[in-house]
């Protein structure tokens, strides 16, 4: 039966609202030359959210939800019962340029089942990002999913009209993905990642543009066993070995007819914003996954209390610090301070002997830091060995309204 655009729309943005790995942060700022048409902020793509929280880009589509594959996680799964569309690569173009044309969205972000083969799908998404830049100069954002197995040739192709490029590595543990998704392959998956790191090195180097937004990639939690101490040690090493400039968390979604291997229920969302809270620690503030597994038990971070204060409460022994001689990576593990202020009380005590007024003005969230910090005067040295200490900085569990 012919479908209508519309039609396909509606079964392909649905589709696609599982992949967590679309934001756009990072793009180039870009203006279309005279007869073309778009442009992209210094600060990227506008984003919206689902209910459920996920960051999503506009017009952020699956080419097809057909699949050849049969990963257990995924609802479009080649087993999976779900209505089936495909656009073809004209339309892809025609809706971006609508909808751009009308303020709806500032870009494109553009995953795929795999149809035919590996190289047939990457060659059909290369294409959309092709003509939309080379045949309507669209100066727009364009987030494209590179099929791991495709030619590096492909994959090079893609990433001259992409802004970003994302891999999905999908599972933490090799053992998980070949229980779950057994026609993937974490070399082909690590070898794409690998490529891409490359070129997109090269090409800063010789100033030329080549997914410039850099690449990322999703992690599910909670469809396998995985600890968030191994999924946090799988993004240290994506982060150092393949610079990637994102690693999203999408926590599972029990899906429709699914596989006995996986859990019937989803993990908590607060899990997945937990890990994002940790993933933080480890990209900005010098965290080692050590340190931050350590404030958990079991490999599993906490989930009432944030990771930064479950490593300081962990860690008693290190409080509280003297913000007027501590160094640098000792103030950034107090809870309380992010990193522009550790910068500015740096700077500051430079002149002065700071006070905790002084801390205060360049500190927006120094409640919490109180017991963690001395300041000339202010020294909560006793606080710190109260058996309570941990409920007193928890925020107590709150009844949720019935329609929260
Ligand atoms: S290859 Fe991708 S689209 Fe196909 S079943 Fe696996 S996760 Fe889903």
């Amino acid at each position: 039966m012919a479908q209508s655009s519309l039609d396909k729309l509606r079964i392909l943005a649905d589709a696609a609202k599982y992949d967590a790995s679309c934001a756009s942060s990072g793009a180039e700022k870009r203006i279309a030359k005279p007869g073309g048409i778009g442009s992209t902020t210094g600060s990227g793509i506008c984003h919206s959210y689902t209910p459920d929280g996920r960051c999503v880009s506009l017009l952020k589509i699956l080419l097809t939800n057909y699949c050849l594959f049969d990963c257990a996680y995924c609802i479009n799964r080649r087993s999976s019962n779900v209505r089936r569309a495909r656009f073809s690569v004209d339309e892809v173009v025609d809706l971006t340029l609508g909808f751009y044309k009308r303020n709806y969205i500032e870009g494109l972000f553009l995953s795929s089942g795999i149809i035919r083969s590996p190289d047939y799908t990457m060659e059909q998404m290369m294409l959309v990002a092709r003509k939309l830049r080379r045949d309507h100069g669209f100066a727009g954002y364009i987030h494209l999913k590179a099929i791991p197995e495709a030619s590096p040739w492909l994959l090079e192709q893609a990433g001259l009209f992409a802004d970003r490029m994302s891999v999905n590595i999908e599972l933490a543990s090799d053992v998980s993905l070949k229980r779950l998704a057994p026609e993937k392959d974490s070399r082909s998956i690590s070898s794409a990642m690998g490529q891409m790191s490359e070129r997109i090195a090269e090409a800063r180097e010789e100033r030329r543009s080549f997914a410039p937004a850099g690449q990322s990639t999703q992690m599910i939690v909670g469809a396998d066993e995985t600890t968030d101490e191994a999924v946090l040690r799988t993004s240290a090493t994506l982060y150092s070995e393949y610079r990637l400039k994102r690693v999203y968390y999408s926590a599972f979604s029990p899906i429709p007819e699914a596989s006995p291997n996986l859990p019937v229920k989803a993990p908590p969302l607060r899990r997945e914003n937990r890990l994002y809270q940790a993933d933080w620690l480890l990209r900005f503030y010098g965290f080692t996954v050590e340190e931050i597994a350590a404030g958990g038990e079991g490999g599993m971070l906490d989930l009432r209390i944030d990771p930064k204060l479950a490593y300081a409460l962990k860690h008693r022994e290190r409080f509280p610090v003297d913000v007027n001689s501590a160094d640098r990576e000792l103030l950034l593990r107090v809870p309380g301070l992010g990193s522009r202020a550790v910068d500015k009380i740096i700077a500051s005590r430079r002149q002065t002997r700071l006070r905790w007024e002084d801390v205060a003005r360049l500190s927006g969230g120094l409640r919490r830091a109180r017991v963690f910090l001395v300041t000339a005067d202010h020294h909560p040295a006793r606080l710190i060995d109260r058996a309570d200490l941990r409920d007193r900085l928890t925020p107590p569990a709150r009844q949720l309204n019935l329609f929260e």
